[in-house]
């Protein structure tokens, strides 16, 4: 009924009838294609949102189409109790791609990432978690307490006790903060939320090691940047760790709802009946993930992201826009640090036909599908200069 639906109807029911958590924007989206999506008047947009960075294969990419409709003909839901075709391959597939042998499959990232503390503790008989300051976990209790942004936890204390933050990118802080009763340290590889902050090799290697040293897993949230986001298919990757637990969700199954845990020989104690999900590894969400991770693995899109993401970095820091303090990214996880809030600009792009993220007050983030064509990058970056020329 929707697409048949003018904008100011669908705008009054959603304003009228959403629990109203969302900061929106008066924006109407009816149809995705590729790295595009249409409004309600037929107005084309290029889409650096991208489901808020889920959209790697694009909207709407015909295998992933294709694999949705087949499976949702034969099986679309099958519990964790009887075993099924299609979450068999996947399995097998996520040990090829993680190295880690197993996984728990759920269906968003902030599960993931509830899961690998429930793992971690269960494994460790610890209680602790630490995470890093400007981190972003998810918005569920467990995952929420290890959210750094304190406008998103303090609303809802007494969060779950034992996880604390620490400074990302200081060993020294670390080093002093896991201890004896420390179950895991948890760390984005590049801080999405936090800024599109990357995080380096040896930060996170030596991470790794003080975790081995103090008995501590190590869980990777990647979220955000894994499958090919960042240029490779996970960013642990580029810096050469090992993780005990790597949270999965995202880009992980074509835009379908799917989370995972994928879980290394350190994790142990998990036994039947620990953890469970009604919908977690469902055959749906199961076909439309191996689907979209063939056509990441044949189009080699990581090393497409990788290529983009310089075209577009080498693009943003040739403009001459004093409001521009500092570019970073990684990939096509890119994020441009203003001088001043960054609000006004995204909407002042949307009136450019680009849709573009805020990581924080004062950052642009952008997560444009990895399908992107350069001709659209490069309207993205015009459109970026003439807005921030704009006073
Ligand atoms: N972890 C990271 C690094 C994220 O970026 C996000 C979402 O942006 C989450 C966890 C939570 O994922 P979800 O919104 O699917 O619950």
């Amino acid at each position: 009924m929707n697409s048949a639906a003018n904008a100011s109807t669908i705008i009054e029911q959603e304003t009228r009838h959403a629990a109203g958590t969302y900061p929106m924007r008066d924006l109407a989206l009816v149809r995705g294609s590729g790295a595009h999506v249409w409004d309600t008047e037929g107005r084309r947009y290029i889409d650096c949102v991208g489901g808020h960075g889920v959209c790697v294969l694009g909207h709407c990419h015909p295998a992933v189409t294709q694999a949705i409709c087949d499976q949702a003909a034969q099986l679309v839901t099958c519990p964790g109790i009887f075993y099924n075709d299609r979450r068999a391959e996947l399995l097998a597939k996520l040990a090829e791609l993680t190295g880690l042998e197993h996984a728990f499959l759920c269906n968003s990232g902030t599960e993931a990432v509830e899961g690998a503390f429930k793992f971690a503790r269960l494994s460790t008989g610890r209680p602790g978690i630490l995470a890093a300051m400007r981190g972003f976990h998810g918005r569920t209790m467990g995952a929420l307490s290890a959210t750094w942004n304190k406008n998103y936890r303090a609303p809802f204390e007494p969060l779950v006790p034992g996880i604390s933050h620490v400074p990302y990118e200081n060993l020294e802080k670390l080093e002093v903060a896991i201890g004896d009763d420390t179950a895991a340290v948890i760390l984005e590889v590049v801080q999405g939320e936090g800024g599109v902050r990357p995080g380096s090799a040896e930060y996170l290697q030596g991470a790794e090691r003080l975790c081995r040293e103090r008995g501590a897993l190590l869980i990777v949230d990647e979220v955000q940047t894994g499958f090919g986001r960042t240029g490779k298919m996970f960013a642990f990757q580029h810096v050469g760790v090992q993780p005990d637990l790597l949270c999965l969700a995202k880009g992980i199954a074509g835009g379908v709802p799917m989370g995972a845990i994928a879980l290394g020989e350190r994790v142990t104690g998990i036994h039947p009946g620990v953890h469970g999900s009604t919908f977690g590894g469902n055959p749906l969400a199961c076909a439309a993930a191996l689907a979209s991770i063939q056509v990441l693995q044949e189009q080699d899109l990581p090393a497409q992201a990788a290529a983009k993401g310089e075209h577009l970095l080498a693009k943003l820091r040739g403009l001459d826009a004093p409001v521009i303090r500092e570019i970073r990214g990684l990939g096509l996880m890119v994020g441009i640090e203003l001088r001043t809030r960054a609000q006004s600009y995204l909407e002042a792009l949307i009136g450019k036909g680009v849709l573009a993220l805020p990581a924080g007050p004062t950052v642009l983030r952008l997560l444009p599908p990895l399908v992107i064509e350069i001709s659209d990058l490069d309207l993205v970056v015009a459109a970026i200069g003439e807005v921030l020329r704009q006073e």
